[in-house]
């Protein structure tokens, strides 16, 4: 790919109607829904927000268009606002102080060395899943140097992103894709099992998934976060997908500081009070997760993993018992 206008043209070729799958064009600046039968409502157009196609089914989406269009695709949670040096400082220390996904940043490398292994295409193609903001552990994905053709969306706009999209009905053809990288999203969207669906439809036969999901976390991004997850409960959730391998993406330790954090919030009632004093008095906590061996830290993670290889056939329910990797009963 040679410049931002030819990506832009290759993504737009990939993108379909995410309400009938048919292809899109373009009249005038709108995506237009090709579908022959004329009773699509993509037919009347999609709208472009920060010069980024949002291809929404927006009668069955949490989002709403006026809101996307008025805010020209910011995110509906995270909106920009003027913050003071001081204060980007202070935000700088206690992100650094409550650390990342260490798991994540190695699995990365092994999602990519096993795509290259495995592709048919020389440059093979992953779909970013709620990428708007590079994810913990994430960065070869975004910096150009993963020697794959990374195509991003979210469901607001971002330097990262190539469109807007509702992951419940992702606008790309079956088969399309040939991993897919998800992380932190799945307890934002109100059908997990839908959404994995869809990850399940747009992978080639054999294509891969990266997903990190929580577990035993408070709930962050106000409404906007649904529900959590047990291992066997993640399991179940990929039971169309080979698993690669699954475990521990932060363990007890970081779940126990995130409690501390949000009852000292709730205690003075201020969640950036609560930040301050958690992180900046027991950070130390969560490198207890180092200690915590992994059957132990199965049951009580604050976030888990699945690598997985999509499948044609499903795991039974006995096979999901079976899989239990925790601490017997
Ligand atoms: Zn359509």
């Amino acid at each position: 790919m040679t410049s931002a206008a030819d990506r832009r043209n290759w993504v737009f070729s990939m993108l379909r109607c995410p309400r009938c799958g048919s292809e899109l064009r373009w009249d005038g600046d709108r995506p237009v829904c090709c579908g022959e039968h004329g009773d699509c409502l993509g037919q009347q157009g999609y709208p472009v927000v920060a010069g980024q196609p949002a291809l929404i089914a927006f009668e069955r989406s949490v989002l709403s268009e006026a809101a996307m269009v008025a805010n020209a695709g910011d995110s509906p949670v995270r909106r920009s606002k003027p913050v003071g040096l001081m204060r980007d400082a202070v935000r700088a220390a206690l992100t650094r102080l409550e650390g990342g996904s260490r798991s994540a940043k190695i699995n990365c490398r092994r999602f990519l060395d096993r795509l290259k292994k495995d592709a048919s295409r020389a440059e093979p193609i992953v779909l970013n899943v709620g990428g708007a903001v590079v994810g913990s552990g994430a960065e070869s994905l975004h910096d150009g140097s993963s020697g794959t053709g990374v195509v991003c969306f979210d469901v607001y706009a971002s330097s990262e992103t190539d469109f807007v999209a509702d992951a419940h009905d992702i606008p790309l053809p079956d088969c399309s894709v040939d991993g897919v990288w998800i992380q932190a999203v799945l307890e934002h969207v109100l059908e997990p099992e839908r959404v994995v669906a869809e990850i399940h439809r747009v992978l080639r036969p054999g294509g891969i998934v990266y997903a990190e999901i929580p577990f035993l976390q408070a709930v962050h991004e106000g409404a906007y976060d649904f529900t959590r997850w047990t291992d066997t409960g993640v399991r179940w959730l990929f039971r169309g997908f080979e698993r690669i391998d699954s475990g521990v993406a932060l363990g007890p330790g970081s779940a126990l500081l995130w409690s501390i954090t949000v009852a000292l919030a709730g205690l003075f009632r201020s969640r950036k009070l609560g930040r301050l004093l958690g992180t900046g008095l027991f950070f130390w906590v969560r490198f207890l997760d180092r200690l915590i061996p992994r059957t132990f830290a199965i049951d009580a993670a604050c976030g888990l993993y699945f690598f997985g290889q999509k499948s044609d056939r499903s795991i039974s329910p006995k096979d999901v018992v079976a899989s239990f990797e925790g601490v017997p009963i």
